[in-house]
């Protein structure tokens, strides 16, 4: 969850990302969300406000019983097919996969979000580690010097400090953005590479250019469905100490076009966690 910039409790990032999501159909809010965090070893079951809190209980007993015990031993993929199973058993009151096809309309188009959503988690979390993991053997792989052709060599993170910028150290330190220094044994060529993290809550400083601000932000004005809003943002730089404002303007509200769309669904946080 930390690589999403949350830190704290898996339940607020859940009922963050079901509303992000949508989740549900918008006027029965009966939308369901699996959400696991295998790093954190963390997972949580989100309901729709629809469901109030009538299924907080027996979620949890699915939780504990059935999905927990597989985790515990690895077997992700049986945990959440199980589990999915078991709520979707609890929640209809079918078991056999036909009369469930049969039933595909109403309820069950709420669990078909259900298990999307649990792929999608997945395939992000999957697409997250392929692209850290190519990243890593491109930083890695051997490199020759433009001057000479010699093979460079990579300064450890502890001695490479001297190379590197005071703006560049202020990034190493808020994690931003990590440097790999290299340098020519034959020649003093040196070449420094940035990486930029994926998911940082630290952004460009308009004043050094270093990735080392945040920003803090309040609404001047709320959008309305007539007009659009303005929200104003305080940065402050972590190595150059600059502090300076920006303002932004919020998009007007629209109303969705068509009641009972697909989507819209909302919770109030309803539902059950697990840890393993
Ligand atoms: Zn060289
Ligand atoms: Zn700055």
């Amino acid at each position: 969850m930390s690589d999403y910039g949350h830190s704290g409790a898996i339940e607020p990032f859940a009922t963050g990302l079901f509303n992000a999501w949508g989740i549900g159909d918008a006027d029965r809010n009966d939308g369901l969300l699996l959400l696991v965090s295998r790093f954190d070893r963390e997972l949580r079951i989100e309901v729709g406000a629809g469901y109030g809190s009538t299924l907080n209980a027996p979620i949890q007993r699915i939780i504990d019983d059935v999905i927990v015990p597989q985790f515990k031993r690895d077997a992700y993929a049986d945990g959440i097919a199980a589990g999915v199973d078991a709520v979707i058993a609890h929640v209809t009151g079918n078991i056999e996969p036909q009369s469930f096809v049969e039933k595909v309309g109403e309820k069950a188009r709420a669990f078909i979000v259900f298990v999307i959503a649990g792929v999608v988690s997945i395939l992000i979390l999957a697409v997250n580690l392929g692209r850290k993991f190519y990243r890593r053997l491109r930083r890695n792989a051997p490199r020759n010097c433009p001057v000479d052709g010699s093979r460079l060599r990579k300064y450890l993170e502890e001695t490479e400090d001297e190379q590197l910028s005071s703006g560049q150290i202020a990034e190493e330190h808020l994690a931003s953005v990590d440097h790999d220094v290299w340098f020519c044994t034959k020649c003093d060529h040196i070449e420094i590479e940035s990486y930029k993290a994926f998911f940082t809550k630290f952004g460009a400083c308009r004043e050094c250019g270093y990735n080392t601000v945040t920003g803090k932000s309040h609404v001047i004005r709320h959008a309305t469905y007539s007009s659009s809003g303005l929200r104003e943002t305080y940065y402050n730089c972590r190595h150059c100490h600059a502090g300076y404002s920006v303002i932004s303007t919020i998009p007007q509200k629209t109303r969705s076009s068509s009641s009972g769309s697909r989507g819209g669904g909302r919770s109030s946080g309803g539902g059950a966690s697990g840890s393993w």
